[in-house]
């Protein structure tokens, strides 16, 4: 089993070590885990300039020590912000990571400032909008995120829905097929691929970011690059709903789930999964 997406203490948000979560995997017996740390360039985040690489990287090695027969894979998760490209191109530069998660977490940041993941924010925001006048500038942001080829994957792909939901009622990807659909087919042409994030199996929406639609449309436009994620931001969350996430991805028609290292992916066959994994190369081998 495999969790890509987990926040310890190196997060402004996380409430656990990385050497927490490695013993946590060994208690679970997980084959791989990527820890995921934010990484936020704009001055108005609580994040900005909160992570240390020095530190990260000293907290990985004595983790590695703890638990060796765990795959410990080195990752940030950057707030995409299309006015801050160059910026963030920059700093992903000073390390040689194994993969890097682009996130939109913000709407509305020229004007006002609402995060999609604080819910006093973003209710604030949803009162003066419609769903479409919310959700539009979400999908037009991920859009950019996809073609800046900054990321390997997009972070939770329809975040917006987590408080959206209890404001707007599901979110039906129909509604914003055109929107949705762009951001697919620029993720297919720049090779950036998707995550199955589990934490939307706890929050109000009841399914993964993104649901199940989303992912077979991704799939039919020639998407191949799926890897699965908690979210986790305290220990007991790791590797929570990966089952759920894998048996989305078969439905979907993947075989295969993703990991990277040093930025290139590789394939671990989903029966594989458990007992012992099989990589395959990019072209199926
Ligand atoms: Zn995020
Ligand atoms: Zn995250």
């Amino acid at each position: 089993m495999i969790d890509l997406h987990v926040h310890s203490t190196c997060s402004a948000d996380g409430g656990a070590s990385i050497a927490d979560y490695a013993r946590r995997a060994q208690e679970l017996a997980l084959a791989e885990v990527g820890m995921c740390e934010h990484a936020d360039f704009d001055q108005r985040d609580r994040s900005y300039r909160y992570m240390d690489l020095a530190r990260y990287d000293q907290e990985i090695a004595a983790a590695r020590a703890i638990a060796p027969e765990v795959r410990l894979r080195q990752a940030v998760e950057i707030t995409y912000q299309a006015n801050l490209e160059a910026e963030i191109r920059a700093w992903l530069a000073v390390k040689r990571w194994d993969y890097v998660i682009a996130s939109v977490h913000l709407v509305d940041y020229r004007d006002g400032w609402a995060m999609v993941s604080e819910q006093s924010a973003v209710e604030a925001y949803f009162s003066k909008h419609s769903q479409h006048q919310a959700y539009l500038p979400y999908f037009e942001e991920l859009l950019r995120a996809a073609r800046s080829g900054l990321g390997d994957v997009l972070g939770h792909f329809d975040l917006v829905k987590r408080y959206g939901t209890e404001h707007y009622g599901r979110l039906e990807p129909e509604a914003f097929a055109d929107e949705i659909r762009a951001v697919l087919r620029a993720a297919v042409e720049t090779g950036v691929g998707l995550e199955i994030n589990t934490s939307g199996l706890r929050q109000a929406p009841g399914e993964p970011y993104p649901g199940l639609t989303v992912l077979r449309w991704y799939r039919e436009m020639g998407g191949e690059i799926v890897t699965v994620g908690s979210d986790a931001h305290l220990v007991e969350h790791l590797a929570v709903g990966t089952d759920q996430a894998l048996a989305m991805a078969l439905a979907a028609g993947f075989t295969a789930i993703t990991t990277f290292e040093a930025r290139a992916p590789r394939w671990i066959t989903i029966g594989d999964l458990g007992s012992g994994d099989t990589f395959l190369q990019p072209d199926g081998s």
